[in-house]
């Protein structure tokens, strides 16, 4: 059906103002099976008390930064998948973080986070301890003694990873948010590596967990997002009142692509989970590789952990150390065919990075060892691909690193 504003049908408007106030179109008889985009940010109202009752309550959408339709959506949808009470989305993983981090903590405040974090979290933490005065305590993020020996009066958070990059160490959730709770200290997971399927960290204790949505959530390289699931209604209601002082909103487009995205989730994480474990072990049997660390493979230091949390599968990054060093690094990234040089994961696309040689370029060998990397390391982000396809790739890559 389509309805035209009162005011363009009342008196015959001009050409002007109809090109202002188009038709609107509504549906009736029938619903979308595609979710809407709305991407429009502002909204109408009927009466001023209507337009009062929203700014006050929030129920209705108002403006797109505190609430848009698309984004409530996608909000609600990883909710759900995360069993949580609600979601937050944001414009990155980035936006989330720092909606967490900055609505958690203030100044003289503590955080305990665990070691190998994503660097642009371990970034914020550092800034935020030379800035605002936030003391931060890195633990391994493997035992519940370490948290136990961290904790002070100040302590307002414990930060966990559930698979760390690159080092795909595997945080004790369970064990950890125990001791946290124990002392009445909030729990945050990024739990990018895992996505929803493979681990639920608020089922595990956790309080909030959060996603680079960039990554498996949209899984195709072509949106930024982040969202933070949020267990317990009150602490939900205060970080979304922070979230909208803060303005890192999602563009209802950006949220519509990951939805778009979410559908296939599950089929996307059961393809890179097997085809990860069907490289790492083969991987592993290679003379080019001396190290494989995939948390599904026996003799990785958390399998028992990985067994425990992350039944369903691993995840799609594999890590692995080439015998020949940065040299062999270096050519085994530049001679990939199928796979892409390329910083990210997560996408439908294998990706491959040699921290040595790019991100991590600036640390000497103690350095590079004390952030778990070695100068030969190469991170392997599994896509969807065939893994024969994917196996002849890396087979001819290697064949260039011996
Ligand atoms: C990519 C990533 C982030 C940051 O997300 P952006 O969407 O790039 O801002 C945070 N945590 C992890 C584990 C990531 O992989």
């Amino acid at each position: 059906m389509i309805t035209e504003s009162p005011a363009t049908t009342d008196h015959g408007v001009r050409p002007e103002t109809l090109a202002v106030h188009p038709p609107r179109v509504e549906i009736t008889g029938s619903v979308p099976l595609g979710v809407p985009l709305h991407q429009g940010h502002v909204f109408a109202f009927e009466s001023a008390d209507a337009l009062a009752d929203s700014m006050h309550s929030g129920d209705s959408f108002l403006y797109s930064r505190m609430g848009n339709p698309t984004v409530r959506t996608l909000e609600d949808a990883v909710a759900r998948l995360e069993g949580a009470a609600g979601a937050l989305s944001f414009a990155s993983g980035m936006g989330a973080i720092n909606t967490v981090l900055l609505g958690l903590l203030s100044g003289g405040g503590h955080v305990i986070a665990q070691r190998c974090l994503y660097g642009g979290t371990y970034a914020m933490l550092t800034d935020l301890a030379a800035r605002w005065g936030v003391d931060v305590s890195y633990v391994s993020g493997t035992d519940p003694a370490e948290v136990a020996a961290a904790l002070r009066p100040t302590t307002r958070l414990l930060y966990l990873e559930t698979i760390a990059n690159p080092t795909t160490r595997v945080a004790d959730i369970p064990a950890l948010a125990a001791v946290a709770r124990e002392a009445g200290v909030p729990v945050a997971v990024d739990n990018t590596f895992a996505s929803p399927l493979l681990c639920r960290p608020l089922a595990l204790g956790a309080d909030l967990a959060i996603h680079s949505a960039t990554k498996y959530l949209a899984g195709h390289a072509d949106v930024l997002g982040g969202v933070v699931a949020v267990g317990d209604p009150e602490l939900l209601a205060r970080l979304r009142h922070f979230a909208v002082e803060l303005g890192a909103t999602t563009d209802p487009f950006a949220a519509w692509l990951t939805l778009r995205g979410m559908q296939t989730l599950p089929l996307r994480m059961e393809r890179h989970c097997a085809s990860a474990a069907d490289l790492a072990a083969r991987l592993a049997a290679h003379p080019a590789v001396s190290t494989v660390r995939y948390p599904g493979l026996d003799g990785h230091p958390d399998r028992e952990i990985a067994e425990r949390l992350l039944p369903d599968g691993a995840g799609g990054v594999v890590s692995l150390d080439l015998a020949g060093g940065r040299d062999a690094g270096r050519a085994f990234v530049e001679a990939v065919r199928l796979a892409s040089l390329s910083v990210s994961l997560g996408d439908v696309k294998t990706l491959v990075m040699h921290p040595a040689s790019t991100s991590h370029r600036q640390l000497d060998a103690a350095a590079l060892e004390a952030a778990g990397i070695g100068p030969g390391t190469v991170r392997l982000a599994v896509g969807i691909e065939h893994v024969e396809d994917l196996w002849t790739d890396l087979d001819q890559a290697l064949a260039k690193a011996l």
